[in-house]
């Protein structure tokens, strides 16, 4: 008797570069978990590809990912945004449905996910360090969330922009200083640079006495699991994650959109667990 294969399904991450990406890790894991078969591949576009490989390659998938530095330019592109990811003018996720696609961005539901599990609340002052396509996940989640934004960056004219779409989309006042010039204290502090990713892990954005003046501190790098910018926070005894659980939970919410699948805390902390397991590989 022949056995009728179950559908595979077909996903993929396009970025540039996309270099050695867990992601095909964290999907396969989660597919497991929701007995969901299918593939999750990595393909690297180049910028003047981009419109033709989404016309016919992406559109033929059941679903995609987008990270650097496509999450703007494939907006136009798409049959139609979600509300969030036309808010951030971002989208990460975008499902495909009889041939119409639909841009999401799940970076900032993963976000608010990973910060809700490791207890830390987005309320009072919130330092944003960067202000590059996370720090905009973050200052928004932040702005949307009721705290008061600061954003802090080496280029100022740079911060300006998302200081006006924060005044302009939310009618959010954003405080601009300098990352070599922060003032006061702070309740949340995030950190939306890649200071301190490996390879250059003896970085940190900001010096320890910043961090001292933080009642919590979140690294969106998860690798290395701690950075210098986390040390500094564990060692002053304050409460503190990295980026890792936010991976998992933006790619737990695009697995939900595209497959109509839900996942339970515990399952998600496995796939944590395990992710972990494969970084230190
Ligand atoms: P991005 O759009 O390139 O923005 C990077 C920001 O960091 C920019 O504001 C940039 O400043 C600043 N920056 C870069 N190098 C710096 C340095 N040496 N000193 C001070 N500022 C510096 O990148 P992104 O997508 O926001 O990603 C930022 C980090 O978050 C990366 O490590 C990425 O892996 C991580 N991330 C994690 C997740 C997650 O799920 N955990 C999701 C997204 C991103 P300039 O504009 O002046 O260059």
């Amino acid at each position: 008797m022949r056995v009728a294969l179950k559908e595979e399904k077909r996903f993929a991450l396009i970025g540039n570069p996309l270099g050695h990406s867990v992601s095909p890790f964290i999907h396969r894991e989660l597919m497991a978990v929701s007995k969901v078969t299918g593939t999750y591949t990595l393909q690297e576009v180049l910028p003047q590809e981009l419109e033709q490989v989404y016309c016919t390659q992406l559109r033929e998938l059941n679903g995609f990912n987008v990270t650097i530095p496509y999450k703007t330019a494939v907006l136009p592109l798409l049959d139609a945004l979600s509300a969030r990811a036309a808010l951030f003018g971002a989208v990460n996720t975008v499902v495909v449905q009889n041939g119409k696609t639909k841009g999401y961005n799940t970076d900032g539901s993963g976000f608010l996910k990973a910060l809700a599990a490791a207890n830390i609340s987005l309320q009072g002052r919130v330092l944003v360090l960067g202000c590059g396509g996370a720090a905009r996940t973050f200052a928004f989640e932040s702005a949307l969330a009721g705290a008061a934004v600061t954003i802090a960056a080496r280029h100022s004219e740079k911060a300006t922009g998302l200081q006006q779409a924060l005044r302009e989309k939310l009618g959010c006042n954003a405080t601009v200083c300098a990352l070599a010039d922060i003032r006061g204290e702070y309740d949340v502090l995030l950190n939306a640079t890649p200071v301190g990713m490996t390879p250059h892990i003896d970085a940190a954005p900001v010096s320890e006495a910043v961090v001292k003046r933080a009642g919590a501190v979140f690294d969106a790098v998860y690798n290395p699991q701690e950075t210098v910018l986390l040390r500094y926070a564990r060692e002053n005894g304050i409460l503190h994650e990295n980026g890792l659980s936010m991976l998992v939970w933006q790619a737990a919410a695009a697995e939900e959109l595209w497959n109509n699948v839900s996942f339970k805390e515990a399952e998600i902390a496995a796939v944590i667990r395990k992710t972990k397991e494969e970084l230190r590989r």
